[in-house]
């Protein structure tokens, strides 16, 4: 016989396979035998190493494939013999798992065994239908209950009357056979019967399914709407919090998460939209693309050339924008030059995007304004010494000159030079009618440029965007707006994309139930 091996008794967490802990995922890729149950999502074995034996010993259609002796003769058996085993089970291990006969078992025969605790349903599955198993004032303790033996019965050992009366929260696991008389007997045990209570089917799976009602009528309803095991029942006030919390699942409610399927439109450039829509995507908005502005190159570069071709004349360039940075290079790379033509003067960024794109052509820009807007810019710009000094600026050959002005008036000797050209992309027009259609909740403005080319799109068609919030990035964008007759609903004060969603989220979240009121609209639904 070889040297004894090992047992893992590891709790596979209550269904998400996101649950199981980081413990349990490492041990379970080093075992040489898995013995499993059902209720496992069985990605969960993927994580086996390729030649690990996998066991079944679940119930397979109402036949338990092994007894409980037979398993707990395996798990000896496999260790006794020098392998490393995995026993994974649903939830922890040691609620209503019989983890503890395991246990036991490995401990009579002297086989070395470590436990690793699981996520269990109990409180998970709850958690999922946006119940917390306690909370302060109005569930200060909980109770977890196997159900599978019918109160009815006299052999029953559980003290029914003793949990009618906790006034916290009570789990019952394992009860759906005898959920009637589970809770008749509550009733009857003095627990009131307009107790709330939920019952969770296939809690923290893709397919969770909730009924909630109280004491009296909540078993009727979930066998009306046709559920089966696995279920458990959360019963006590905490219930209530679900109206508020159910974040989980095709119920879900937007509460905490303003822009939760809000549809918004996005009408930056292509290249430019990406970092906005991961950004809205990230608070759980649906971001629709419309490319209202496209970059091309200019038609005719002999000005920007003959710019380029004296750098070292300039005391300062100041790029605008990432495309203001990408045009320039492209420019510079088509003459045989690169990065060493600005080694003889200054580089601003306006806005961290900027400064990103030159910092990939490795260029750390010297100045980096602390806020973008173009007016705070020369704000900041004006503790520094202009006079006389000449200053590149590349833009978009429709550029906003506030800033040249400001440069202008500071002293400076502003040479301003279109970088690139911005163009209404072709047949963008239809697109845009179609999702305005279908309703959409904010449009938002990365620039003056794409409103003027959305209204353009829209042939000049302002009521089509009647319905939606208009919300623009900086006060140049929003004048613009307004200018052509917008009615501008939100305007971000940090002038990027961050700033934007931020000034979203805070819109959409003051409009809505804000978390702090969630308490007083709990005290006001009759919780303590
Ligand atoms: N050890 C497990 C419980 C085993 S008892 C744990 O800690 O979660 C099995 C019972 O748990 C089932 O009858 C059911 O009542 C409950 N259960 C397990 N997983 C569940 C899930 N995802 N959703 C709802 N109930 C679940």
């Amino acid at each position: 016989m070889l040297g004894k091996g090992k047992v893992y008794l590891v709790g596979a967490g209550p269904g998400d396979p996101g649950l199981i802990t980081v413990k349990g995922l490492r041990v379970l890729s080093q075992a040489q035998v898995v013995v499993y149950d059902r209720l496992l999502d069985p990605s969960l074995l993927q994580h086996a190493a390729p030649d690990a034996e996998q066991v079944f010993v679940g119930k397979a259609r109402g036949r338990q494939a092994l007894t409980q002796e037979q398993i707990n003769q395996l798990l000896v058996d496999r260790a006794s013999a020098g392998q490393t085993v995995v026993r994974l089970k649903g939830g922890d291990p040691f609620v209503f798992g019989r983890g503890g006969e395991e246990a036991l078992a490995l401990a009579q025969h002297g086989i070395p065994f470590e436990v690793v605790p699981g996520v269990t349903s109990a409180i998970a599955a709850a958690a999922y239908a946006g119940i917390p198993i306690t909370h302060r004032r109005v569930a200060t303790c909980f109770t977890v209950v196997s159900g599978s033996e019918d109160p009815a019965k006299p052999e029953s050992s559980i003290p029914w009357d003793v949990l009618a009366r906790t006034g916290g929260t009570l789990v019952v696991l394992m009860g759906w056979n005898a959920l009637e008389s589970i809770l008749r007997t509550l009733g009857s045990q003095g627990m009131a019967a307009d107790t709330p209570v939920a019952l969770v089917q296939w809690g923290t799976w893709p397919q969770q399914r909730t009924v909630t009602g109280v004491l009296a009528d909540v078993a009727a309803r979930g066998r009306q709407a046709g559920l089966e095991p696995p279920v458990l029942a959360v019963i006590g006030p905490v219930v209530k919090l679900r109206e508020q919390l159910r974040w989980f699942g095709p119920d879900s409610n937007t509460a905490g998460r303003p822009l939760w399927g809000k549809r918004v439109l996005i009408t930056r450039s292509r290249t430019q939209a990406s970092r906005l829509r991961a950004l809205l995507e990230a608070q759980g908005a649906l971001p629709l693309e419309l490319p209202a502005i496209e970059i091309a190159p200019l038609e005719d570069c002999r000005k920007l050339d003959a710019a380029l071709a004296r750098l070292n004349h300039f005391g300062w360039v100041i790029f605008a924008s990432g495309n203001a940075v990408d045009s320039v290079f492209a420019r510079l790379e088509g003459l045989g030059k690169d990065a060493r033509a600005f080694g003889g003067t200054q580089v601003g960024a306006i806005g961290p995007a900027t400064a990103e794109a030159l910092a990939r052509r490795g260029i750390r820009a010297d100045f980096i304004p602390a806020r973008s807007a173009s007016e705070a810019v020369v704000d900041e710009l004006s503790k520094r010494p202009w006079a006389g000094v000449p200053v590149l600026l590349p833009a978009a050959d429709i550029g906003r000159d506030v800033l040249a002005q400001g440069l202008a008036r500071l002293g400076a000797q502003v040479e301003w030079v279109a970088a690139y050209r911005t163009v209404t992309p072709a047949g963008a027009g239809g697109q845009a009618r179609q999702m305005l259609d279908q309703g959409v909740d904010v449009v938002t403005f990365a620039s003056s440029s794409t409103v003027r080319n959305l209204l353009e799109l829209l042939g000049g068609d302002k009521a089509a965007l009647e319905g939606s919030l208009i919300a623009c990035i900086g006060p140049a964008t929003a004048a613009t707006a307004r200018e052509l007759g917008l009615p501008v609903g939100l305007v971000s004060d940090e002038h990027n994309v961050e700033g934007l969603v931020d000034a979203l989220v805070r819109h959409f979240g003051d409009a809505e139930i804000p978390p702090t009121h969630l308490y007083e609209r709990g005290a006001r639904q009759g919780l303590p």
